[in-house]
């Protein structure tokens, strides 16, 4: 049997520069992990390196052992495992990092454990069998352990805007906050201290879906097409994560590349391929914001 591969954004088709996890992917791996961690102790935990990004937490592996897992939830891109020592450990799967779960699943499935990898820089065995292990080639992923209570607090989460699937991301609080902005909405957007989460590809789906051109100038948009941001935000988002989903279940059952990567895109990755909007009959189009790819469609986008 095959390790069951979670999916990141790192296992996309090979491209120069592998776009960075956002927040469908993240939710998925959160998902994936959970009936492997939560409730679960943590027998063992194996830290292979004093650092990836930044160095890892005073004796990460001994308060991390024989922790157990009261629940995994998710801020933006960051999954957060609330352990009943009263501390939480945060994970950031930077831009290449990978989860890997083998061993005994409760209910789901058994894959024997890999062979170590090279990158494999944090090994934890749960009491129950199950082995969670965090791969991470490029080392742009970060861990760190803090007070449960002051989780939110920490300094990479602290400035993070609302979740866009949550209550306090609205119609009043959008509008409202990008009045008077004179970046590319674009730029607001991928700004996750409007948002949290939201990343190069799915602000791409959203604009085209809600017929924004991505260069527009924030404050420049009338506030009804501003609003209407919102419904479509979540719309791409929920989407993505249901088909996140759906290859998270196609893998328990066939070992083999997970479906998710072709989750089919209206707009990123698609230049020169026609539009998708109904009656519209452009095509995308590629252009560079801030150093990044913007796909849009010029006819229908406005
Ligand atoms: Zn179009």
């Amino acid at each position: 049997m095959s390790v069951a591969r979670l999916p990141t954004r790192a296992d996309a088709k090979p491209e120069a520069a592998p776009p960075m996890p956002e927040l469908p992917e993240v939710e998925t791996v959160r998902r994936g992990l959970a009936p492997a961690m939560e409730g679960q102790v943590i027998a063992r935990a194996d830290v292979r390196r004093p650092d990836l990004r930044w160095p890892f937490p005073p004796d990460m592996a001994a308060r991390l052992t024989g922790a157990r897992v009261l629940r995994l939830r998710r801020r933006s891109k960051y999954i957060l495992a609330d352990l009943d020592t009263g501390e939480t450990l945060i994970i950031h799967l930077g831009m290449s990092g990978r989860m890997l779960v083998s061993g005994v699943m409760p209910g789901a499935f058994h894959f024997d454990h890999p062979a170590p990898e090279k990158h494999d820089h944090v090994v934890l065995d749960m009491a129950g069998g199950a082995r969670v292990t965090f791969n991470d080639a490029r080392r742009f992923g970060a861990m760190d352990l803090v007070p449960t209570a002051a989780a939110e607090a920490h300094w990479l989460l602290a400035d993070l805007g609302p979740e866009p699937l949550g209550n306090a991301f609205n119609d009043a609080y959008l509008v409202a906050r990008l009045r008077g902005r004179m970046t590319p909405i674009k730029a607001a957007l991928l700004d996750q201290r409007v948002v949290a989460g939201l990343g190069n590809i799915y602000v791409c789906e959203a604009l085209n879906r809600a017929g924004i051109s991505p260069r527009r100038k924030a404050g420049r948009i009338a506030a009804p097409r501003v609003a209407g941001l919102v419904p479509v935000i979540r719309d791409v988002l929920t989407e993505a994560i249901a088909a996140g989903g759906s290859s998270l279940r196609d893998h328990r059952q066939a070992s083999g590349e997970l479906g998710y990567f072709q989750h089919d895109f209206r707009a990123y990755g698609r230049e020169g391929a026609p539009c998708r909007s109904p009656g519209c009959g452009g095509a995308i189009r590629r252009i560079v914001q801030s150093g990044r790819s913007t796909f849009y469609c010029p006819r229908c986008q406005r």
